[in-house]
């Protein structure tokens, strides 16, 4: 007896060939037979009509690490077709925890705010992940800016010898546990602080067991071309692969710009480099408020960042360089009338403001939008997510066509009772791809696009029994519509599940099932090599 058998699909199989007819049948957590199965019975048949089964969507770009202990059955993420995700992204992790800097880790983490943390390390946080009843697949990597924080706190300095040690030996750590890769984030302090040669040595520590470097780059907008050749010569000197976050070019200005990029990436690939970028199908990105700050105010951490904001004369100066900057033609990633206040602390007396446009607020308040901003970031307690609209239709269709690039989040397994207006791809992206890009605008063929949300992101996991409908693959599935799949997903609601979607299916067990989440805890925590 199989323990599943999906007859009657349109099987595309994640390799980017044309779709054909079968059944797909499941058995132990593996696919085990794919085609014309008949030779066996099964404890469950579902007759798909036609429905597309797909290989389980990878999201190699989630931040859900510390959204899992709230909202471990990742419902925005699960219901859109996600069965793994890859969390520590742009150099933020959970771990290490370092007892003497874990004020430095609330600020990373929680913009300061101090909470119980249940594990130290990679390996006691993929134990702690273990336990918790988890609906989809995590993979892990390390994050830089948590590493930096671990070992010299919010310093803008170069490490010492002895902190670099101990930043290796952090990294090393997380790899012997199994994490996938190193992440940096370096727009965000303390990031930012470092210098490409820091960079190198800490991704060179992946390459014995066959990590990669995954990295928001030093910049999306003037810098991208220079950010984008740093991040190809870390993994050159590093010897490792690397992964291009969320690629996009930021700002007007810089508009057009990804076809050099995307052009640095093909002669990278050409001269040996195993690279391959990521993307989120939406023109506006999202991050939060302290990446509007020049970095020098955030030194020292959020504690010393709001002391600043409270001394008139610093205040002056840090709304002159947010000035400066914006004059400096192209050089502000996140010019202040792109920005909307997505979501605030659920107790925030900034809670009205989700939703709008700080120019927008302002002008409601009858004041500068950079002093609304400021203001902000002087009194709030929890992190401000921002929503900003800052890329072009055309960029975004150009970099989805690219064969090296994936579809990823950017977002986090939440729920509808985390309120606010967090950014659609939370719950959107994969769908989205499909009914936007493949359905009304044809920029890609369906076959196309499920080999980007699959197998590509599986060879960036090295996991080749992922990403694919073969037999002897994990039975990581998505039985979906093509004629109806849709993001429901708005900026102004965005807490709306996908639609098109008859089962997410995950290691063998359905997790959901017309909408509805069967509680099957079914998900793993990936080890690399293991
Ligand atoms: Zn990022």
């Amino acid at each position: 007896m199989y323990d599943l058998l999906l007859s009657n699909a349109r099987i595309v199989d994640g390799t980017g060939s044309p779709r054909y007819q079968g059944d797909v049948a499941v058995e132990g957590g593996k696919i085990a037979a794919v085609g014309e199965v008949s030779d066996r019975e099964a404890r469950r048949v579902i007759d798909v009509e036609g429905a597309v089964v797909a290989p389980g969507f990878i999201d190699l770009h989630s931040h859900s690490d510390m959204q899992l202990p709230e909202y471990p059955r990742g419902e925005s993420m699960i219901t859109q077709g996600i069965t793994t995700q890859l969390v520590g992204n742009c150099g933020l992790s959970p771990f290490p925890v370092v007892p003497e800097k874990i004020e430095f880790l609330y600020n990373l983490l929680f913009f300061g705010k101090p909470k119980q943390l249940d594990w130290h390390d990679a390996a006691t946080f993929m134990t702690y992940l273990e336990n918790l009843p988890l609906a989809g697949n995590v993979a892990l990597m390390v994050g830089h800016n948590a590493i930096r924080v671990g070992a010299m706190g919010y310093d803008e300095r170069e490490p010492t010898d002895t902190e670099l040690d101990k930043m290796k030996k952090l990294v090393a750590d997380s790899f012997e546990a199994g994490v996938f890769g190193f992440s940096t984030g370096l727009i965000y302090v303390p990031g930012s602080y470092s210098k490409t040669s820091e960079i190198i040595e800490l991704a060179a520590v992946g390459k014995k067991y066959g990590g990669f470097y995954s990295s928001h780059i030093r910049g999306e907008g003037l810098t991208l071309l220079d950010a984008v050749e740093e991040a190809l010569t870390v993994g050159k000197e590093a010897g490792v692969g690397v992964q291009l976050s969320h690629h996009k070019a930021a700002g007007k200005q810089n508009w057009g710009k990804i076809k050099t990029s995307l052009k640095m990436i093909d002669d990278a690939r050409a001269a040996g480099l195993d690279v391959q970028a990521d993307q989120y199908p939406y023109t506006a990105g999202s991050t939060s408020l302290p990446a509007l700050l020049p970095q020098w105010a955030m030194e020292g951490g959020v504690a010393a960042m709001k002391q600043r904001l409270r001394d008139p004369e610093t205040y002056a100066r840090v709304k002159q360089a947010i000035y400066d900057e914006a004059a400096d033609s192209g050089a502000s990633q996140f010019p202040i009338d792109t920005i909307v206040i997505a979501r605030v602390g659920n107790d925030s007396i900034f809670k009205p403001f989700e939703g709008k446009f700080v120019t927008e607020i302002a002008q409601a308040r009858g004041e500068d939008p950079v002093d609304t901003a400021l203001t902000m970031l002087r009194d709030e307690t929890s992190p401000i997510q921002i929503v900003v609209f800052i890329m072009s239709e055309d960029d975004v269709k150009e970099v989805m066509q690219h064969p090296l690039v994936s579809i990823g989040t950017d977002g986090s397994g939440i729920n509808p009772g985390a309120g606010g207006k967090p950014h659609p791809r939370t719950y959107g992206t994969f769908p989205r791809v499909l009914e936007h890009y493949v359905r009304e605008e044809r920029i890609l063929s369906l076959e196309e696009a499920i080999r980007k949300m699959t197998s590509l992101p599986a060879r960036r996991l090295g996991r080749s029994d992922m990403g694919l409908v073969r037999p002897g693959c994990v039975a990581d599935l998505v039985v979906f519509n093509p004629d109806t799949i849709s993001a429901g997903a708005t900026y102004q609601e965005p807490h709306q599940y996908a639609k098109g979607i008859s089962q997410v299916i995950v290691n063998g067990q359905i997790v959901i099932e017309n909408g509805v989440d069967t509680g099957a805890k079914a998900g793993k925590v990936l080890r690399h090599g293991a």
